[in-house]
């Protein structure tokens, strides 16, 4: 029982109170996590209970997993308890009592790639035109009912019957209905499924609410409606339902996430045990205090104050870069410094760090970039958690490859990377086959693909792909000599769909993959910033470079970088949080919704008290993101924080008109960031508009044109698609249609 021990009063009060509804709502590393760790053990070793009787939810498969291993360390492994994820939970229920809903119990998960295939057939069946309306639109709202428990039935009645939701309405029954006929479920369905059972076979909740007499949920903010409906009604009868959680780091409301669950908790259950912790052992007494300065800021929330016997520790440190290389560079130096041994404990020893006490957490993945760079460049060994490297990336390898293929036409495995990328009707039997054509008449596939034979044996739509996949490659290769990088790769982003196919995706996915994309920019610009003259071919020689560097030591010591998102729950001794300006963090968005600012800052007080014992705060004022060079303004976020408790070179900088901001939750208009991203996805599609726009033009002979390279000329020679142009520095051959040319 010396696990006992080690909890403080109030939390021993919570692990030993096992009976009836128990509420333990306390900040962050207060011991939450630990106390419901020690209760299980608790059930289990004091109380005789049957780890076959208790369930524990939480979120992610690494909190899951880091739970049983801490319970397993208390009291033995091999009990097969269901600590699991919301998710994985309602699977193994539906194993065994899925034919309560008709559903075979070899049931199968669709995965996204199954669902979009589904709703294609649907919409071909439907005919409806899948180049207007994307399948992953549909699936966005489909899954949006599925969480609001709106059926294809209710749909007519929640949202009308005019001609678009009359089609949603048909794709969403249809859809339905061929998963049942399929016996398949998609991920929305496995929560909403297992609530579905337990509503339709009494006998089956019975069971489960018989088995389950100890339930325990931890980060219970993060809860949505059906994640809610589900635990209360296996907990309803015995009412032995412990949850955990911080209504200050509720961050998931833009996904469901309902707070009221964790506010009202008391009113669901009534003669609710509430249990408050207000002792912090995670941080030092100045990170707390930071972190307390910036929550307060919301207007929307129980007043709660942490406390912590650590002494008050270093200040936070605010490094104010000049741009975004200098803090990558200031950062991954930071680490260097600190783990070559040149850091003091208090005790007067001298250690060097682990690498992999440091974390580096950001707003948005893109950010990544620089700080794998910076880091690389040091040889210091990183992870990215949770994602991953930047040069990994499905759609930077993806872009990379068409880049590859315009440069050199012989790269078959760029080639094959891209051929259905996006979808052009060409599966994998067919890239198989005629790869093995190509390899018998000893040429590349792309050569082979120009034969019109083997074209002409395709499938029409394939044939039809591949026939506007080799003509715009050609024509791009044929023009990259002449064209700046940053433009071939705008053009490319468009002409070949790929960039359309993530838009009408619309999801919180394919939005991040178009940030990673864009963000690229940012990294062509650099080179062309140094080399005017870059070509593709200079550019892809540098950049294989760096996205080769993965032959680190990837292992356990190693720094950390990850989003303030995925960083929930975890804690580290040094943490970074990069990235301080307005517009980046709070994010832009977080201006579009009404709660929006203040989830942002419950995401920068989750942040701070990731830090144990030492916490930077960094921000850069001029930021190139997404191609953009920006100057910044620092973070509000950085000027609520009380500026006793900062130290370095971003404090001297602060504004004496900071106080200005200090009025709650509401941002004036007038502060609305700048809006990098979209400025960065306007210009793509313009530059490439530019492009296109010059094939509607007919030139002549004797026109006077303009490049944005080569600058004003005159037409020599126009014959078909290839123009002769004449500039001051000599004479270019130009395809209309790929040169951003205007003719004057
Ligand atoms: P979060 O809100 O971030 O999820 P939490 O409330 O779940 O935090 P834990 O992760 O359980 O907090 O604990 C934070 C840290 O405090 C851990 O390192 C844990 O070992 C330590 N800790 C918790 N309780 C005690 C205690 N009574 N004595 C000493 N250390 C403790
Ligand atoms: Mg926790």
């Amino acid at each position: 029982m010396d696990y006992l021990d080690r909890l403080n009063d109030m939390q021993r009060l919570a692990a030993v109170h096992t009976e009836g509804p128990l509420l333990i709502l306390a900040g962050a590393g207060s011991g939450k996590t630990s106390t419901m760790t020690c209760r299980i053990a608790y059930l289990i070793q004091e109380k005789g209970v049957s780890p076959y009787n208790i369930l524990a939810v939480t979120f992610t498969n690494k909190a899951a997993k880091e739970m049983r291993d801490r319970v397993e360390q208390l009291v033995g492994s091999g009990l097969n308890m269901w600590i699991l994820t919301f998710h994985s939970a309602c699977l193994r229920i539906l194993r065994s009592h899925a034919d309560v809903l008709g559903y075979g119990r070899d049931f199968a998960v669709y995965d996204p790639a199954d669902q979009k295939t589904l709703v294609k057939n649907i919409c071909k069946d439907l005919q409806i035109d899948t180049k207007k309306f994307n399948p992953a639109y549909f699936l966005s709202i489909i899954s949006k009912c599925k969480e609001e428990r709106i059926t294809p039935k209710d749909y007519p009645r929640e949202y009308g019957t005019d001609f678009r939701e009359e089609m949603i309405h048909k794709v969403y029954d249809a859809y339905e209905t061929q998963l049942h006929k399929n016996n398949a479920m998609d991920f929305d369905d496995l929560l909403l499924n297992a609530v579905r059972v337990f509503e339709q076979d009494e006998a089956v909740l019975l069971k489960y609410r018989n088995r389950f007499r100890y339930i325990m949920v931890d980060e219970y903010q993060d809860t949505n409606q059906i994640q809610y409906t589900f635990v209360r009604m296996l907990a309803e009868e015995h009412r032995n339902l412990c949850v955990v959680g911080d209504d200050d780091q509720c961050i998931y409301q833009w996904r469901g996430a309902d707070i009221r669950n964790i506010l009202e908790f008391e009113k669901d259950f009534p003669g609710t045990k509430v249990v408050k912790l207000d002792q912090n052992y995670r941080s030092t007494g100045n990170i707390l205090e930071a972190a307390h300065s910036v929550i307060s800021h919301n207007a929307a929330r129980k007043p709660k104050k942490l406390w912590t016997e650590a002494s008050g520790g270093s200040r936070i440190t605010y490094f104010q870069a000049e741009d975004e290389r200098e803090e990558a560079n200031y950062i991954a130096s930071e680490i260097h410094r600190l783990t070559a041994g040149s850091y003091t404990l208090e005790e007067g020893r001298k250690e060097g760090r682990k690498f992999s006490e440091f974390a580096i957490l950001y707003r948005t993945n893109a950010q990544s970039r620089t700080f794998e760079e910076a880091l690389s460049y040091r040889n210091i060994p990183y992870r990215v958690l949770g994602g991953l490297r930047y040069y990994d990336r499905k759609e930077i390898k993806d872009i990379m490859c068409y880049m590859r293929i315009v440069q050199n036409r012989a790269d078959d495995l760029a080639l094959v990377r891209i051929i259905n990328e996006p979808k052009r009707g060409v599966g994998g039997k067919t890239i198989e086959k005629l790869q093995t054509l190509a390899r018998v008449r000893g040429e590349s596939l792309f050569d082979t693909l120009l034969d019109k034979d083997v074209v002409a044996s395709l499938s029409a739509k394939a044939g039809q792909g591949i026939r506007e996949l080799t003509e715009m490659i050609l024509s791009f290769s044929e023009e990259s000599g002449n064209m700046r990088v940053s433009d071939l790769y705008d053009g490319l982003l468009v002409r070949t769909g790929y960039m359309k196919m993530l838009e009408d995706q619309n999801t919180v996915e394919s939005e991040t993959r178009i940030e990673n994309l864009m963000e690229f920019k940012s990294v062509i610009y650099d080179y062309e910033e140094e080399d005017k003259d870059l070509s593709l071919s200079d550019f892809m020689e540098r950049i294989a470079l760096l996205a080769d560097v993965d032959n680190h030591d990837a292992g356990e010591n190693a720094v950390v970088l990850m989003t303030l998102h995925s960083a929930k729950g975890l804690e580290f001794p040094f943490v970074f949080m990069p990235g301080m300006e307005d517009g980046l963090f709070p994010g832009w968005r977080a201006f579009d919704r009404p709660d929006g600012l203040e989830e942002e800052r419950r995401l920068c007080y989750v942040g701070i008290t990731r830090a144990k014992e030492r916490l930077w705060m960094t921000s850069a004022q001029r930021r190139m993101l997404y191609g953009k060079i920006d100057y910044t303004r620092e973070s509000q976020f950085m000027r609520e924080i009380d500026p006793k408790l900062l130290e370095g070179d971003g404090v001297y900088q602060k504004k004496p008109s900071a106080g200005m901001f200090r009025d709650g939750a509401r941002a004036p208009e007038a502060i609305r960031p700048f809006d990098q991203l979209k400025y960065a996805r306007q210009m793509t599609k313009r530059n490439a508009e530019a492009m296109q726009q010059s094939a509607a033009d007919s030139f002549a002979q004797g026109d006077r044109v303009s490049h944005p390279k080569f600058g004003e000329g005159e037409v020599l020679e126009a014959s078909g698609k290839i123009l002769r142009v004449r500039f001051a520095d000599g004479d270019k051959k130009l395809a209309i249609g790929f040169a951003p040319l205007k003719k004057l």
